[in-house]
């Protein structure tokens, strides 16, 4: 199985809930830049402060700050070691600036999986996402209910909307999508990286299918 994998699509595809199920059922090191990001937000350090207006905003942090934050998260990695990348890269600097980093030290992608999705999906989806504030576990109010409501089935912590989750930032967090994120496709098709799952269907499904073209 490759080790080394980005999940790439629109926000709400189904990135994070597709990771944390590889990451619980394949041991994939998973890792999201959004969540590190909120981390930092919620922690008030200097970096949280300088990206804190980006997330509120639903507009992309500096490529600086992010491409700073998964170097210095990778730098110590093994060279054999693998990772499950959600949200990272989100722009054509930050893919080749990556490339240009992570090859030479043997950390380089070697499979781009992509979650196609319509807006209106995306739209649905994100309205209602809840996640846990405790352990990052993400659900959705009807689509992937929790047992008890508002509560987490893995560690009961409270269930919360994101402040970026409103329809007007989903809205705007799409459009940036299309521009900064989608020429990201041809960008690994191009390096035959790419590989295409359907994500309009059931969790279960886009999870089987994933695996069997990790498996390839
Ligand atoms: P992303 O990480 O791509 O932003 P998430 O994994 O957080 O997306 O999923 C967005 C929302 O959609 C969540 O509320 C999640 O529970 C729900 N969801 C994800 N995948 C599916 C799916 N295949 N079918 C129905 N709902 C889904
Ligand atoms: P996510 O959790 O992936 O939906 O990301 C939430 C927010 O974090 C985004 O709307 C951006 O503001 C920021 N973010 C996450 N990853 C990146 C990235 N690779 N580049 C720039 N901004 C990012």
């Amino acid at each position: 199985m490759r080790r080394r994998v980005i999940l790439l699509g629109p926000p709400g595809s189904g990135k994070g809930t597709v990771a944390a199920r590889l990451k619980n059922e394949c041991g994939f090191d998973h890792f999201s830049t959004g969540h590190w990001l909120r981390q930092e937000v919620a922690r008030g350090s200097a970096l949280g402060r300088q990206a804190g207006l980006f997330l509120e905003r639903g507009e992309l942090v500096p490529d600086e700050v992010v491409l700073a934050l998964v170097k210095d998260a990778l730098s110590n990695a093994q060279p054999d070691l693998g990772y499950l990348s959600d949200g990272f890269p989100r722009t054509l600097a930050q893919a080749q600036a990556f490339d240009a980093w992570s090859s030479p030290r043997g950390l380089g992608i070697e499979q781009v999986i992509y979650f196609e999705c319509s807006e209106a999906l995306v739209l649905n989806r994100i309205t209602g996402r809840r996640s846990c504030g405790s352990c990052g576990r993400v659900y959705h109010v009807t689509l992937v209910p929790p047992g008890q409501p508002g509560r987490c089935d893995d560690c009961a912590g409270e269930l919360t909307q994101r402040a970026d989750d409103t329809e007007s930032v989903v809205r705007k967090r799409f459009k940036i999508y299309l521009r900064e994120t989608e020429p990201l496709i041809d960008f690994y098709r191009q390096q035959a990286k790419l590989d295409v799952v359907n994500a309009s269907q059931p969790v279960d499904v886009m999870m089987s299918q994933t695996m069997s073209l990790l498996q390839r």
